[in-house]
C-alpha cells in the first residue's frame, strides 16, 4: 500500500520510550484521512496484520522490538466550544489538557480544571475513561462519532452504548472502533468522588517525571491503592535492569532512557507475584501492553 510508510522508528510513540520499530505506519493529519482507514483495514485483514491507533502514547507499553502490523498515529486536532449551550466538540487527537486550559482562559469554563496536566489525547481519554482527582472522562460525555472497523461504517454511540467503567469503555472492550470525534456537555457538574486538590501543583511537584505512562496498575478498590500494595511488598523505588518503580509514587513504572521493554515486563510480573503472595490480590494492568 503506497500510503503506508515502512520500517519506521516508533520509540517516541510510547512514553516509556523503549526502542521500537513498526513494519507499517500511517498518520492521520486531516479529517479526510479517516476515509483511508477503511482501505488500511482491508489491507490489514488481507495480510493478517494488527492495527494500533496511537494518540499521545501515554498509556501504552510496546512489548516488541518491531511491531509486525500497522501503527496509525492520530493527529486530528481541531475542536469547537459552543459557549451558549456549553457543548464541546473535539476531534480525537487533541490534547485534553490543552483544551481544558484554553476553556478556562478563553471561555471561563472551569469544569475541566482537573484535566489540566492530564497527559494524552481526547481519544485516549475516552478509550480508557481517564480520570483524575474525582473527575472522569465519562462524566460529561454526550456522544461519540466512531468508525466501525468491522463494517467500515460511521456510527454514533451514546453514553449508554459506551459502557464506561473504571478505566474502560466499549472502545477498549471490543477494539473494533476508531474514535473520530466526541461531544461533551459541560453544563453539568457530575463528579463521582469529589476531592479537594490543587491538581496543577500536585502534578508539577508530587508526580515523578521521566519515561512513564503514569499509574501502571488499577487500584484494586477506592480505598486500596496499587501504590500502597507495591510499597508494602518492598518494590517502591526498586530497580530491575532499566526498569523501576518510582520512589515518589510506587505505582509509577519508569524506564531509563534507551530502556528495554523486557525489564519492564519482568518487573510487572514480579510486582504481581509478590502482591498475590503477600496480599492475595491480583493486580490488573491499567496500561495496555501492546504485543505482536
Ligand atoms: C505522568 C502521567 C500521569 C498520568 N495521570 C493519569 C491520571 O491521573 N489519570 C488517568 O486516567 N490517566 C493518567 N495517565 C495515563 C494517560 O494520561 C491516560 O490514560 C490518557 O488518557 C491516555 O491518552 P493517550 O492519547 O496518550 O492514549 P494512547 O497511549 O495513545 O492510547 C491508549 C489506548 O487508547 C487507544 N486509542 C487512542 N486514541 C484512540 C482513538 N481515537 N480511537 C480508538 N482507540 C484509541 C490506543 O489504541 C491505546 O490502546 C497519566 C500518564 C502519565 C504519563
Amino acid at each position: 500500500m503506497d500510503i503506508l510508510k515502512k520500517n519506521l522508528d516508533i520509540t517516541n510513540l510510547s512514553n516509556f520510550k523503549t526502542r521500537a520499530f513498526t513494519r507499517y505506519y500511517f498518520e492521520l493529519n486531516y479529517i479526510n484521512d479517516v476515509d483511508k482507514i477503511i482501505d488500511i483495514v482491508k489491507f490489514s485483514k488481507k495480510n493478517h496484520l494488527k492495527i494500533l491507533f496511537v494518540g499521545g502514547g501515554t498509556n501504552i507499553l510496546f512489548s516488541f522490538e518491531k511491531f509486525d502490523g500497522i501503527v496509525i498515529k492520530n493527529n486530528l486536532n481541531s475542536w469547537i466550544y459552543d459557549k451558549k449551550n456549553q457543548i464541546l466538540e473535539s476531534l480525537s487527537g487533541n490534547s485534553i489538557s490543552d483544551i481544558a486550559s484554553i476553556l478556562e482562559k478563553d471561555d471561563e469554563q472551569y469544569l475541566w480544571h482537573r484535566f489540566i496536566g492530564l497527559p494524552g489525547s481526547i481519544g485516549g481519554a475516552v478509550f480508557g475513561n481517564a480520570g483524575c482527582f474525582g473527575l472522569e472522562t465519562e462524566n460529561n460525555f454526550l456522544e461519540a462519532k466512531v468508525l466501525n472497523l468491522d463494517n467500515g461504517k460511521i456510527e454514533y454511540l451514546s453514553k449508554k452504548q459506551m459502557n464506561f467503567s473504571y478505566r474502560s469503555s466499549i472502545l477498549k472492550e471490543t477494539g473494533k472502533y476508531f474514535l473520530i470525534s466526541v461531544k461533551f456537555d459541560l453544563s453539568k457538574k457530575i463528579e463521582k468522588y469529589p476531592q479537594k486538590v490543587d491538581n496543577i501543583f500536585f502534578r508539577e511537584n508530587k508526580q515523578p517525571k521521566g519515561n512513564t505512562c503514569g499509574s501502571f496498575f488499577k487500584n484494586p478498590s477506592k480505598d486500596l491503592s496499587a501504590g500502597y500494595l507495591i510499597e508494602q511488598v518492598g518494590l517502591k523505588g526498586f530497580k530491575l535492569g532499566s526498569a523501576y518503580f518510582s520512589d515518589i509514587h510506587a505505582n509509577f513504572l519508569m524506564s531509563d532512557d534507551g530502556g528495554n521493554y523486557k525489564d519492564l515486563l519482568e518487573l510487572i510480573s514480579l510486582a504481581k507475584t509478590k502482591v498475590k503472595k503477600n496480599h492475595n490480590i491480583d493486580l490488573i494492568n491499567e496500561i495496555r501492553i501492546i504485543t505482536n
